[in-house]
C-alpha cells in the first residue's frame, strides 16, 4: 500500500533520507565542499525531524531541524517554518545563526532515491501485527482498523516498536539481565534493554570483555530519551540504531541482541541469522512470516480490549477498536447468533429515560445479557397504541436491512424482540447524533471532524459495495460511540438493490429529507449509491458547520430551484478548501459524472492522513 503520510521532503532533490552524518559529509566532500553547499537528511533521533548538513571552511556543520508540536519545523531556538523546504529557502537568504548562508543545494545523483529508514520499511508490517495482536482482529475488521486509524497507529508503533524488538527484555532486574547476557555466546557488544521503572526509564546492558556494563537511559521533561550526557532520542529503537552504528561515548558499539530466555527460536524468530548491525535490518527480512507463529513480548499483549486506560498505563485516546462495538458481538464464536433474529425478552432489561424519539415511538437504553456479559444496547420501541401496520412494517424492513450489514462504521442490530411492544435492539452509540454533538462541542477540531466523516465514508463504501442505498444519510443519522468513532444509523428508508438494478425507483414522493436529496431523486424518484454521495456532501457540510441546518430558512422547493440554477451551498467558515471541493464534487448534478464512495473515501483518507502527519 502506498504510504500517504508522505515525507514532506521526499520531493526535494537535495533530500537524502535516512543517511548518517558521515554519509552526508562524504557526499558534500565529493561535491567539492564549497562554502554554502548543503543537503537535507532525515533526523535519526527525532521522529519526523530533519538534519541540515552545510559545508563551510572545508568542514561540514550539522543542524537539527525539529518538528514542533504545532507541526512546523525549526532549528533549535530558531524561527518556525511550515515545511523543511521553506526553512531552507529562509536560510538561503538569512544566515540567522547558521555558519553561512545556504548557497547551493547538493542534489542526489541520478538514480539515487531518498534512503528509507529501517522503521519506514517495517512500519506497515508492524502496524498490521500490532493491530492483529492487540485487538485480536483479522480480515475486514483488521483492514478497516488500519485504514481508519493509520495516523494514530503510526504514532503508537513508533513509541512502542521497541516492545517487538529482540533486544527489549521488559521489566527484569539488573541481576537477571546479567544472567541473560552471560548465558550462551559472549560476543563483545551483545546487549539488551530493560525497563527500570514505570516512569519511562530504562537501562542498556552491554557485554564488554566478559563484563556487563549498565547504562541508564533516562527520559527528560520533554520525553526524550538519553544515556547521561548522550544524544537524545524520541524512541528506544532510534537509540539502539544510533549506538549500533557508532559507540559515541559507550565503551563499544552494540552488536548482537541478547536472546530472550524461553523463546524457542531466539527472540521471536527475529534473531535466527546474524546480520551486520545485529539490530533492525534483520527484523526487516524475517518479520513477514516469523511473527505469526512466534510468541510476542507480553508487554504488548497486556493491552487487551476492555482494559481501562489506567490498566494500560497510558493516556492515549480510545481508538474505535478499543470499544465494545468495533466488531459484532457475534464475531465471538462463543456467542451464537439467533437464527431468526428474535431475541428472548427475558435477556433484555430496559432502563428509564429516553435516548430519542420519533413518530414510531421511543429509543431507550437497555442491557442485553449475552454469554460474555451484559451488553449496553439501544432499543427502538414501537408505540403500542399505534395500530398502524405501516409503522410495524417499516420497523421490520429496517431490521431486515440491518440484519444483512456488518461493518465497524454502521450501527449493528443485535436482534428484534416481540413482547409488550415490537423492539429493535441495536448497538449503543452513547454520544448520540453527530449534528447535536457538534452543536454542543465547538472545540472539536477540523482534524477530528475529518476523521469522523472519513469513517462515515468507509461505512458508505461498504454499503455501496453491498448494493444497499441508505436514502436518509444526514448528520442526524450518524451516531457517535466516542468523539473519534462514528457509525451510520437509521436504515428506515434503506433499500437493498437486486443484482440487475443500480438504482431504486420510488413509486411516489413520500416524507422525504429533500434538502439531502440529489436532483434525480426529486425529478425521477431514482435512488442509488450516487444519490447517497450527494447526501454525504450535505452531511460533510453539516459537520464542518458544527451541526447547523443546511439551506437555512429555505423551503424544499426553493432548494431544488437553487440546485437547478447550478448554485450550491457556500463553504462553511472553518471548512478546509480540500474538503469543500470534495463537497462540491459530491454535488455534481449529473449522476454519471458524480464520484462513487470508492473515490470519495480515498480522497478523504488521503486528506486525513495528510493533516495528521
Ligand atoms: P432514529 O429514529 O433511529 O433516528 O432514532 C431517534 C434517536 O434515538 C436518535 O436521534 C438518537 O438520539 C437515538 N438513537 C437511535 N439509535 C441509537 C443507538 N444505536 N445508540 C444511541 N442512541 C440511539
Amino acid at each position: 500500500m502506498a504510504s500517504n503520510t508522505a515525507n514532506p521532503a521526499n520531493h526535494l532533490p537535495y533530500f537524502f533520507g535516512n543517511i548518517t552524518r558521515e554519509d552526508a559529509e562524504e557526499y558534500l566532500m565529493q561535491g567539492g565542499a564549497s562554502d554554502g553547499l548543503y543537503l537535507l537528511r532525515q533526523s535519526r533521533n527525532y521522529l519526523g525531524g530533519f538534519a541540515l548538513s552545510l559545508a563551510h571552511g572545508r568542514k561540514v556543520h550539522h543542524y537539527t531541524i525539529e518538528r514542533e508540536l504545532s507541526g512546523s519545523y525549526a532549528i533549535a531556538g530558531g524561527k518556525s517554518h511550515a515545511s523543511p523546504a521553506e526553512l531552507v529557502k529562509y536560510h538561503s537568504e538569512e544566515a540567522d545563526g547558521l555558519i553561512c548562508l545556504l548557497r547551493k543545494p547538493f542534489n542526489r545523483p541520478p538514480g539515487i532515491e531518498p534512503k528509507t529508514g529501517p522503521f519506514e520499511d517495517l512500519k506497515e508490517n508492524l502496524i498490521r501485527e500490532y493491530v492483529k495482536q492487540t485487538w485480536n482482529l483479522q480480515g475486514h475488521a483488521l483492514e478497516q482498523a488500519i485504514i481508519s486509524q493509520k495516523p494514530q497507529l503510526e504514532k503508537l508503533i513508533a513509541t512502542t516498536a521497541h516492545e517487538k524488538m529482540p533486544w527489549f527484555h521488559g521489566r527484569i532486574s539488573r541481576e537477571e539481565s546479567e544472567h541473560r547476557i552471560l548465558v550462551g555466546s559472549r560476543n563483545n557488544g551483545k546487549f539488551l534493554i530493560r525497563e527500570r521503572d514505570r516512569n519511562g526509564s530504562y537501562a542498556l546492558c552491554l557485554l564488554n570483555d566478559g563484563k556487563v556494563l549498565h547504562y541508564r537511559i533516562d527520559r527528560d521533561k520533554t520525553g526524550k530519551l538519553s544515556i547521561p550526557d548522550g544524544k537524545r532520542f524520541d524512541t528506544l529503537w532510534q537509540l539502539v540504531e544510533h549506538y549500533s552504528y557508532k559507540p559515541d561515548g559507550l565503551l563499544r558499539v552494540l552488536t548482537t541482541p541478547c536472546p530472550q530466555l524461553g523463546s524457542e527460536n531466539d527472540n521471536f524468530g527475529f534473531n535466527a541469522h546474524p546480520s551486520p548491525s545485529g539490530t533492525l535490518p534483520k527484523l526487516q527480512s524475517t518479520i513477514g512470516h516469523s511473527l505469526e507463529e512466534a510468541p510476542f513480548n507480553p508487554y504488548v499483549l497486556q493491552r487487551k480490549r476492555g482494559s481501562t486506560e489506567e490498566e494500560r498505563g497510558d493516556q492515549r485516546e480510545a481508538l474505535p477498536m478499543d470499544t465494545e462495538v468495533y466488531e459484532s458481538p457475534y464475531a465471538d464464536p462463543d456467542e451464537i447468533k439467533p437464527k431468526n433474529v428474535t431475541l428472548d425478552r427475558k435477556l433484555l432489561t430496559l432502563e428509564e429515560g429516553e435516548l430519542g424519539s420519533g413518530n414510531f415511538g421511543t429509543v431507550k437504553k437497555g442491557l442485553y445479557r449475552m454469554k460474555k456479559g451484559a451488553k449496553p444496547v439501544a432499543v427502538k420501541i414501537l408505540k403500542n397504541e399505534s395500530n398502524d401496520p405501516a409503522i410495524k412494517d417499516e420497523l421490520l424492513r429496517e431490521a431486515n436491512v440491518m440484519q444483512q450489514l456488518d461493518n465497524p462504521y454502521i450501527v449493528r442490530m443485535i436482534g428484534i424482540c416481540e413482547a409488550e411492544a415490537w423492539m429493535l435492539v441495536m448497538e449503543m452509540a452513547e454520544l448520540g447524533p453527530l449534528n447535536r454533538f457538534l452543536q454542543k462541542n465547538r472545540h472539536v477540531t477540523e482534524k477530528n471532524i475529518t476523521e469522523l466523516v472519513h469513517q462515515v465514508s468507509m461505512g458508505m463504501k461498504y454499503l455501496e459495495e453491498n448494493n444497499f442505498v441508505h436514502r436518509d444519510l444526514a448528520a442526524r443519522n450518524v451516531l457517535l460511540v466516542t468523539q473519534h468513532y462514528a457509525k451510520i444509523s437509521d436504515f428506515g428508508l434503506s433499500k437493498a438493490l437486486s443484482a440487475d438494478e443500480n438504482y431504486y425507483k420510488a413509486q411516489s414522493h413520500g416524507k422525504w429529507p429533500v434538502k439531502w436529496y440529489a436532483p434525480e431523486c426529486m425529478n425521477f424518484y431514482k435512488f442509488s449509491s450516487k444519490s447517497d454521495v450527494w447526501s454525504f456532501g450535505v452531511l460533510m457540510w453539516e459537520a464542518f458547520s458544527y451541526g447547523q441546518k443546511p439551506y437555512k430558512g429555505m423551503k424544499g422547493g426553493e432548494v431544488a430551484q437553487m440546485i437547478e440554477r447550478g448554485e450550491r451551498m457556500e463553504r462553511p467558515e472553518v471548512c478546509p478548501t480540500e474538503v469543500y471541493s470534495l463537497m462540491k464534487l459530491c454535488w455534481t448534478y449529473n449522476v454519471d459524472d458524480r464520484p462513487g464512495f470508492v473515490a470519495v473515501e480515498l480522497r478523504l483518507r488521503n486528506y486525513y492522513y495528510d493533516i495528521s502527519h
